[in-house]
């Protein structure tokens, strides 16, 4: 068998050229070039093909009757339907592939840009592409002002979202329909996926030459139910009825390998020498490609997402011998490295098939990386000027080992060469200080799989000790603990993230706090021994088309209405532009429309609600506007602390009980509590126990809560199913204050507070992540922070390790309904895990250290939304104006500047 990476069943890769000869043709439609160029090398190419290349003409459509005939010829040939029969489904299908059409058009012409120009690109590699809906974003984001249909006036011009809005009216359909038609792709977990989708939108936004590498996950993260309170979890079939948005290139096919053994010639003996790996296993990885469009650029970049295939290899032994079906078996467990989405976040799970998946996606990857190099006949040294890598996380790792195994196996090159490109072309984001998040592999477990790629890990970490062991002489204990190896029990483990930062030039986290942790926690060491300048922080930003303009169109056309940028919607390119808002503070008017525009996306969070709770509402919607709608959606963790967050709305619901108790009046209750909504969302993972335990009793307290005749709708608490990207647009923008409560250190940045503050909510918030940054921006005066600092969590657990944790006698008084059955009538003793946690297990998120600064933040916020609205809109306006700096478009400048050394390569 041939060892793995040296050939492909097929080397044509699209959005390069195979022939050279096509280059100038293509180059002259395409880029440009000047005419006596072109002249020049048409001359080289036959009459013949010359005259079909220039009569073919692939074009756009770039008006309302083009797009409506593209429409229709969708329908009927694409879908072979006809129009009588074509019904929201098929009308997105044909909206998106009309659409897509376009895209590809312009995806193609940035391929051969890039092609001729041959810029150094980015590669940015994720396990994790959490993108949501693709119609919509591809509609905010195309090029805009197109000429109306009809009497369009010269000079007018239309957005092109609403062109094909008003389009589809004509033929009968209704845009926001079909736009609900689509699926989520929903291949991630939370905010480390989603970083993903934003830096993705803002790489095609700013022109950055990028291609995204991942895997094809059939099933994505699991659909989430709640039956009886509890998480069901359901299969996330995202394909079902295809996807017009993916161009499968079956023509591709990568082979890759695993197990078997490691091959030297005779007598040699070093692992340094070019080596053969006899793989074992075989599979093949065909690429699926996603255009992602840039806003206001015809900038289209890919997203190539890796499929595992059977090979058409077949075991003949085992056919002849008449045991066909198990021959068969065997090819279909190819299918299953690219099956599933692995649902933890923030969570290590060591599993053997998780192993196969990351190595199947790094070496398809690399194999197309380094193809693409080739052939541009450069020299190896040049390799990192052409090239940049960037690992999300640790989970791409193994494309550090990989590309070294490329570089000394197959092309030959000398150890310390070869590692001195591999460390010029990686670097590192690391995303969690958290010790069970930190990527480990069993060695025996590695070595059976990766042989190979064992022993250069090996080889990386005998050369790197060394240079240790200089500058450090004699320090055993500081050498073992530096070690890629950690010498632990039952058994050796290869510690990822070492890895990755010895592999790598930079190595970034994602908030100011969490950049400073990595340095003097969890990599301490490294600095000690590389210097502090090799550690950076990048702080994480969202993308403002998709939460802002997408998520929330009303506050989006009133910004640009009052910023007098209507048609072009500059600041949505150059998010600091908000802060000319600030002007508009103080004017009444402008505040009045601010608010209206909050009611209505209560009112849309508010009809939500009501379809997913059967058509019957929780929220009184007549009361919208003095009702506060209290938000925590973020992935189920008990490190973000929705136990509080619920333990509080207990403490909410007992008091206002008392007070009827002692004889209250309901506007006496009303006075000190007045209306709110308590909104939960977030999946679990699924053997995540406690995680799955807060989700019962959030719906426990709710199920008690909303039917209580005498509480009536001054409280509700919801818990809202499947919380995914979609649901987010609906939910983030109708939010008056949300909560990011985490245990001060523990969330890296954080990205859905910066979601939040763009919609005009502010936020109750720990003293972590980017809330510092925010804070900073928007002033401490438009935020409410609390509780402990994370330079105090390390002492305060200490504590509860020796001492009796204090419990204070709110949360004593909450604690206590626990494990009376307050919220478990069939099971008392159901919630006693999370009473246990706090009192008894050392309280390790400091639920009882935060609890009571909890409440009384809890308790100006009411006071400051309920007794002065005009200061909480003009917060509000405040927030908006200043959250300019957590655009992902300025992270991706940050990157590019200061990692990765790219230009933009701009359109024409
Ligand atoms: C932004 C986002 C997240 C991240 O939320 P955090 O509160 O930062 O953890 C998770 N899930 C979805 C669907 C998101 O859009």
């Amino acid at each position: 068998m041939a060892p793995q990476g040296t050939s492909t069943t097929n080397d044509m890769i699209a959005g390069d050229l195979t022939d050279p000869a096509h280059l100038p043709r293509l180059t002259r439609r395409l880029t440009g070039f000047l005419p006596q160029e072109i002249k020049a090398i048409d001359s080289t190419i036959p009459l013949q093909s010359r005259n079909l290349w220039h009569k073919h003409q692939v074009t756009k459509f770039e008006n309302a009757e083009e797009f409506e005939t593209r429409f229709i010829n969708h329908v009927e040939t694409t879908l072979a339907r006809s129009l009588y029969n074509c019904d929201d489904f098929a009308a997105y299908e044909a909206t998106s592939s009309s659409l897509k059409d376009n895209l590809v058009i312009d995806w193609n012409k940035t391929q051969q840009r890039l092609t001729t120009k041959d810029p150094k690109r980015v590669y940015y590699m994720s396990l994790e592409f959490l993108m949501g809906k693709a119609l919509d974003n591809a509609l905010i984001n195309m090029k805009i002002s197109f000429i109306p249909k009809n009497n369009g006036k010269n000079g007018d011009s239309i957005k092109a979202r609403q062109m094909i809005k008003n389009s589809l009216q004509d033929l009968g359909f209704n845009l926001e329909d079909l736009l609900n038609q689509e699926p989520d792709a929903a291949l991630g977990n939370g905010g480390l996926g989603r970083l993903a989708a934003c830096f993705m939108d803002s790489m095609s936004t700013k022109d950055i030459p990028v291609w995204g590498y991942g895997l094809r996950y059939k099933y994505g993260i699991f659909a989430q139910k709640i039956i009886d309170g509890y998480q069901i979890e359901t299969p996330d079939y995202w394909l079902t009825k295809g996807n017009p948005w993916e161009i499968a290139r079956n023509e591709i096919q990568v082979p890759v390998t695993f197990y078997g053994y490691v091959d030297r010639k005779d007598g040699d003996t070093s692992t340094l020498n070019p080596s053969q790996w006899v793989g074992g296993e075989r599979v093949l990885a065909v690429p699926f490609d996603f255009p992602v469009p840039g806003f206001n650029t015809t900038t289209v970049n890919n997203l190539r997402l890796w499929e595992a295939r059977p090979t058409t290899e077949f075991d003949f032994a085992k056919f002849n011998s008449g045991d066909y079906r198990n021959s068969v078996k065997e090819q279909q467990r190819a299918e299953a490295i690219t099956a599933c989405l692995y649902p933890n976040d923030n969570f290590l799970q060591g599993k053997e098939l998780r192993l196969k998946q990351q190595y199947f996606w790094c070496a398809a990857t690399l194999h197309d990386i380094v193809r693409r190099f080739k052939k541009t006949q450069r020299p190896w040294s040049e390799f990192p000027d052409q090239v940049a890598i960037q690992l999300n996380d640790t989970h791409p790792t193994l494309a550090v080992v990989e590309l070294q195994r490329i570089l000394i196996d197959l092309e030959k090159i000398e150890w310390h060469e070869a590692w001195k490109i591999v460390n010029g072309t990686f670097s590192y984001t690391n995303h969690t200080v958290m010790q069970e998040a930190l990527e480990k592999w069993p060695i025996s477990l590695f070595g059976r799989m990766l042989p190979r790629h064992l022993e250069i890990i090996y080889d990386i970490n005998w050369f790197f000790l060394n240079q240790v062991e200089k500058k450090f002489p004699k320090d055993v204990d500081f050498l073992s603990r530096i070690s890629l190896i950690e010498e632990s029990s039952p058994e050796r483990q290869i510690r990822m993230a070492y890895l990755a930062i010895v592999g790598s030039h930079k190595v970034n986290g994602v908030a100011e706090l969490h950049s400073e942790l990595i340095k003097t926690t969890i990599f301490a060491d490294f600095v000690k021994f590389y210097g502090a300048s090799k550690f950076i922080n990048v702080t994480n930003g969202i993308t403002p088309r998709r939460w802002l303009r997408q998520c929330n169109p009303e506050l989006s056309d009133l910004i640009s209405g009052t910023l007098n940028e209507d048609v072009k919607e500059e600041y949505l390119l150059d998010l600091p532009r908000l802060t000319k808002l600030q002007d508009f503070v103080d004017d009444e008017n402008f505040q009045r429309k601010w608010n209206q525009v909050k009611l209505n996306n209560k009112k849309r969070l508010g009809n939500f609600i009501k379809q997913q709770n059967n058509g019957e509402h929780i929220i009184n919607m007549d009361h919208l506007n003095d009702t506060l709608i209290d938000v925590q959606v973020k992935r189920i963790h008990e490190y973000k602390r929705q136990q509080m967050n619920i333990l509080g709305v207990i403490h909410r619901y007992l008091s206002m009980k008392n007070m009827f108790k002692q004889g209250a009046s309901f506007e006496e209750v009303e006075k000190v509590y007045p209306r709110k909504v308590s909104v939960f969302g977030g999946k679990s993972a699924p053997g995540y126990f406690m995680a799955k335990l807060i989700i019962k009793l959030i719906n426990a307290v709710a199920e008690v809560v909303n039917r209580d005749s005498e509480i009536q709708d001054l409280l509700k608490v919801v818990f809202i199913s499947n919380y995914n990207v979609s649901a987010a647009e609906i939910i983030i923008p109708a939010s008056d204050i949300s909560e990011h409560i985490s245990t001060a250190g523990t969330e890296a940045s954080g990205t859905s507070n910066m979601k939040f503050v763009m919609n005009g909510g502010l936020i109750i918030g720990t003293v972590d992540g980017a809330n510092i940054e925010i804070t900073r921006e928007i002033g401490e005066e438009n935020i409410f922070l609390f509780g402990n600092l994370s330079e105090n969590v390390q002492e305060l657990r200490y504590d509860h390790q020796f001492h009796k944790t204090n419990i204070s006698d709110n949360l004593q008084m909450v604690l206590h309904e626990l494990v009376i059955g307050t919220f478990s009538e069939e099971n008392t003793s159901e919630f006693k895990p999370i009473w246990d946690s706090i009192v008894q297990h050392g309280d390790y998120y400091l639920v009882s250290d935060d609890f009571d600064s909890y409440l009384a933040t809890q308790e100006l916020v009411d006071k400051t939304f309920h007794s002065n609205r005009t200061e909480w809109i003009k917060k509000s306006i405040y927030s908006v104006a200043n959250v300019g700096f957590f655009s992902s478009d300025r992270c991706i400048e940050e990157y590019a500047g200061t990692i990765w050394n790219v230009e933009p390569l701009t359109p024409e």
